[in-house]
């Protein structure tokens, strides 16, 4: 069961598409029809606007600048924080640190909370369904501390097995790095409960949020989780932005994560003081123009409103879901009872690479391969899945494209 299949949206997809110059183009002679947005999604047109504009009428390096153009920058530079810490409901805008990306958020977090609290004998708790980036940090982390990784169990369906959970939580579990919706099935994590029972014994929570912030709404103060990071280029922003969200004492307590520029109080020969958070953690010039124009991609959110983005991401997602079980020799992988707008699925016979080229063939770009999720998909002993992922701007009519597509090709493999 697909939660809110039944809403209908609320909202011009004409207008919404109109504000994403990319969508209109053909490829290979048909109407583009993008389904690859769990990778990144496409940016509207004021995103790409402030880009330019920072760079044509106010770059200036940030912070300590006494010209007109360094205080301009600056401040649209923290507009940026303000406005995540709005959307996220974090207590406070210095709780945000500017990173890279989700994968530079969690590096960070192995760096810092993990070099300082975590040691041999002690225990970190992902699961079967998490990204590379959740995974391969943790394991340098224990390489290097003599600490263990322990991986809760998936079901069949893709969700994860909670009593697998529980018996992995003990008193050596300092910290459980958790993707909160799967990139690779779609599924929503009970991440709720697994905070809860994760502080009860002590341990900290972080949340991988690259596929939840733009789809779900995030309250990291009601969620009571310790970390959240993410990336702006899943949410309409641009690539090479991201943000690290932490509880005031933890991020206070962490040992800074570069040393540099920025991040200093004082620096002597005889020592150096750290600077107070966030900019104890973002030491050298930032992506200054890419934060600026992030804030676009959150505004643009906001006009829309999460609530009506879910529901018609979700009625997408229940109408693709439909009409895949419906296609003979298409099998689905992730059917979890709460789902994100991921549908990966296999067509019998065929290997999921060829089925996304003949796909391409159509003007359908949809996403093939493991989804840098190895561990998951050996789980499931397949080598990869063909992924399609909707966002706002995607229509009804796109998913018949799709649907039409993967029939022709179920048809023709089963007929050779
Ligand atoms: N975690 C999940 C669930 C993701 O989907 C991704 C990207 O696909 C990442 C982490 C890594 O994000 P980035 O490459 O933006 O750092």
């Amino acid at each position: 069961m697909i939660q809110n299949a039944n809403i209908k949206s609320s909202f011009d997809l004409k207008l919404i598409r109109d504000q994403f110059p990319i969508l209109h183009q053909e490829v290979n002679g048909k109407d583009l029809v993008y389904f690859d947005n769990a990778a990144t999604t496409q940016k509207p047109k004021r995103v790409i606007e402030a880009l330019n504009k920072y760079y044509e009428v106010d770059n200036a390096n940030i912070h300590r600048g006494a010209h007109a153009l360094a205080d301009r920058s600056t401040r649209y530079f923290e507009h940026t924080r303000a406005s995540i810490c709005q959307f996220i409901n974090s207590p406070s805008e210095d709780q945000i640190i500017f990173t890279k990306g989700t994968t530079d958020g969690i590096n960070l977090v192995a760096a810092t909370f993990g070099r300082a609290n975590i040691k041999k004998g002690d225990s970190i708790i992902i699961s079967h369904m998490e990204h590379h980036s959740n995974i391969v940090p943790w394991q340098m982390l224990c390489e290097a501390t003599g600490a263990t990784l322990k991986v809760i169990k998936v079901t069949a369906s893709g969700e994860l097995d909670m009593n697998s959970f529980d018996e992995l939580l003990d008193k050596s579990v300092k910290l459980v790095s958790i993707v909160h919706a799967s990139n690779a099935l779609g599924t929503i994590n009970p991440v709720e409960e697994i905070i809860q029972k994760a502080h009860q014994i002590g341990a900290k929570v972080l949340l991988d949020g690259a596929q939840s912030a733009s789809h779900l709404l995030v309250d990291v103060h009601a969620l009571d989780c310790d970390f959240y990071v993410c990336s702006a280029h899943k949410l309409y922003g641009p690539t090479g932005v991201g943000f690290l969200y932490g509880k005031r004492e933890l991020l206070e307590e962490m040992p800074p994560y570069q040393g540099g520029g920025e991040m200093i109080k004082e620096v002597d020969f005889a020592g150096t003081t750290y600077n107070t958070i966030p900019f104890k953690f973002e030491a050298g010039t930032p992506n200054i123009g890419d934060v600026i124009a992030f804030n676009e991609a959150i505004q643009f959110i906001n006009e829309l409103g999460k609530d009506a983005i879910m529901s018609h991401e979700n009625e997408l997602l229940a109408y693709a879901t439909e009409g895949m079980e419906s296609i003979p020799g298409v099998r689905l992988i992730g059917t979890a009872a709460k789902k994100v707008s991921v549908l990966s699925f296999l067509i019998e016979g065929m290997h999921p690479f060829d089925v996304g080229m003949m796909l391409d063939a159509r003007g359908i770009a949809v996403r093939t391969g493991h989804h840098c999720t190895q561990p998951l998909m050996k789980l499931f002993n397949i080598e990869g899945t063909v992924r399609a992922s909707f966002a706002v701007y995607n229509t009804k009519n796109e998913i018949d494209t799709l649907l039409e597509g993967v029939a022709k090709l179920a048809k023709m493999k089963q007929s050779v």
